[in-house]
């Protein structure tokens, strides 16, 4: 027997109704990519989204059609994410941090039919533009008065372009499995990958994130996502904002310290969301400028590891730390690091330890870890294995690739290398390829470098398996100094003995000018391997 319940299928373009219907005057908060600070509300943006669909259903778009924007987290690209999905047509993020080889590559493995970008990256399209035959029109975020000159194919400004129309118009209806929006992973192994999120499940994943020990906000908080709407679904914070009427604040392209700090401040931010690197310019610049952050409730933080001295700079302000866990795939909320009752009242070294997990995750995404053959192992804190997910907002396939990536039971392997303890906080050990194989037995990359970062002449560090004729792999850390520091290979190693095993220890340590970095923030262990391919330990 069926329940006798409406059939409201989940569609995204409902959480901008909602969110107009209900909040509609509240803000949505923006540095510009021109300058000035603008200001909008709920209500417009779903009008404007109105009339982005409006036109690009004047243009032809259809159902399934992709559309892509390359651009930074402002007001005009939330209206464009809502009114490109409101007529079933596929919202496809592009980080403009990848390689333009890359860009090319994905944008004609999507068929992009138009794309919509910020001034910042007009240059870069012009060049380019010729190898993405598809794109068949570009709408430029800006108004009138600040639209270049430019080849882009049909170039119109943004504003003039939806001025064009009236938004009379309706949304489409369709099946909620209905794709809604594209997301191509950075493809540090092999060409990128699309995820195609539904909006099914980018609605069930709003409802996931709006958890109150996930990332839920209320409608009194203010959310600055400085994560942006290109990196990997926008952590779901563009959907999960407006459901509960939460006011948004928006950085444009400014991500430096100084600039993140001062939104936080001058919009009295309650949550904040990034990958660490930005909090490590934000507390850089605070603690150069002798300043604090009294209204910041939550601090958000995944993509990588969050070092512990990171962790406890943000404690020690007074500001609650979740460190979470997730991936593109997973759209991408996996697991995060709120505190559970036996936990709350830790204090010091014991609540850091927790902190330090990527925490446990929300209803909605189920967990495993697993051993080469697939076996289940046991979640004792200490017990390594893969780890394997499944869930309503994770993908059982990618975009025009047949293989299939479900194990037997339907379960999806990240690529990460975890442990699971008996409250279900889980620990990232390593990315499976960056897990360091020292005898038979594993070592954590990432252990390591959060180790060392801890040092206080340390910026950041990277550690890499190098090749050992008696231990096969052995760890080799990479070191970037703060400004003006000078440290030694002892003095960095003595800091790191006696607190981890010892046969851990890096065999050496090499300084490098600049650790790079993947176009989502990552460290670039691929670089780091090729540089140091030919390296011998003394
Ligand atoms: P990309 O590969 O395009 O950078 P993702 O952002 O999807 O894309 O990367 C997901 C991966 O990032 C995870 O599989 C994991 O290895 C890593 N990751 C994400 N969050 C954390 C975290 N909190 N700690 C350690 N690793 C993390």
């Amino acid at each position: 027997m069926l329940g006798l319940m409406q059939n409201w299928p989940l569609l995204c373009h409902r959480i901008i109704d909602h969110a107009a219907a209900i909040h509609g005057k509240q803000e949505v908060v923006t540095r510009s990519v021109e300058g000035p600070i603008h200001r909008t509300n709920y209500a417009e943006i779903r009008a404007r989204a109105l009339k982005v669909g409006q036109q690009l259903d004047k243009h032809g778009i259809k159902i399934g059609d992709r559309v892509a924007t390359i651009a930074w987290n402002t007001w005009r690209h939330l209206e464009a994410w809502y009114g490109i999905m409101g007529i079933g047509a596929i919202c496809h993020t592009v980080n403009p941090r990848l390689f333009p080889d890359q860009i090319v590559w994905i944008v004609n493995h999507a068929q992009d039919r138009i794309m919509m970008t910020d001034l910042t990256f007009v240059p870069l399209l012009e060049k380019i533009a010729d190898k993405m035959p598809s794109v068949e029109r570009f709408i430029v975020f800006t108004d009138k008065a600040h639209m270049p000159q430019t080849t882009l194919k049909n170039a119109i400004s943004y504003e003039e372009w939806i001025a064009e129309v009236d938004g009379n118009f309706q949304w489409k209806e369709f099946d909620e499995n209905t794709a809604a929006a594209m997301c191509y992973t950075s493809g540090t192994t092999g060409d990128p990958k699309g995820v195609l999120y539904s909006h099914r499940s980018n609605v069930l994943h709003a409802l996931m994130a709006n958890n109150t020990d996930a990332l839920g906000t209320r409608a009194s908080d203010t959310m600055l996502p400085v994560v942006p709407l290109f990196h990997a679904n926008s952590w779901g914070i563009a959907f999960s904002a407006p459901t509960m009427g939460t006011k948004l604040v928006m950085p444009g392209a400014k991500l430096d310290g100084a600039s993140v700090y001062e939104l936080l401040s001058t919009e009295r931010v309650t949550y904040t969301a990034g990958v660490p690197t930005v909090w490590l310019m934000l507390l850089q610049y605070m603690a150069a400028e002798k300043k604090t952050l009294p209204d910041l409730k939550v601090l958000i933080c995944g993509g990588s590891a969050m070092p512990r001295s990171m962790i406890k700079a943000f404690v020690d302000q007074g500001v609650e730390v979740r460190h979470a866990w997730g991936m593109t795939e997973m759209s991408p909320i996996g697991t995060v690091g709120a505190l559970k009752p036996p936990f709350a009242n830790l204090t010091g070294d014991p609540r850091l330890d927790i902190l330090q997990t990527q925490g446990y995750p929300p209803f909605g995404v189920q967990m495993k870890i697993t051993d080469d053959n697939g076996k289940d192992l046991p979640w004792d804190g200490k017990t390594f294995g893969r780890l394997k997910v499944s869930g309503p907002s994770i993908s059982k396939a990618y975009y025009r690739v047949e293989t299939n990536i479900l194990d037997d039971k339907g379960f999806f392997d990240t690529g990460d290398v975890a442990t699971i303890d008996a409250d279900a906080y889980m620990r990232i050990t390593d990315r499976s390829k960056d897990v360091i194989k020292s005898g038979g037995e594993w070592i954590s990359s990432i252990d390591l470098e959060n180790l060392a970062v801890g040092h206080p002449k340390v910026l950041e560090a990277a550690v890499i398996g190098v090749h050992h004729p008696k231990w096969d792999e052995r760890p080799l850390l990479i070191v970037q100094l703060k400004p003006e520091q000078k440290a030694s290979r002892d003095e960095i190693l003595q800091y790191m003995d006696g607190k981890i095993a010892k046969w851990w220890m890096p065999d050496d340590v090499q300084f490098v000018d600049a650790i790079p970095h993947t176009a989502t923030g990552k460290i670039l262990k691929t670089a780091l391997r090729d540089q140091f391919k030919n390296y011998q330990f003394p």
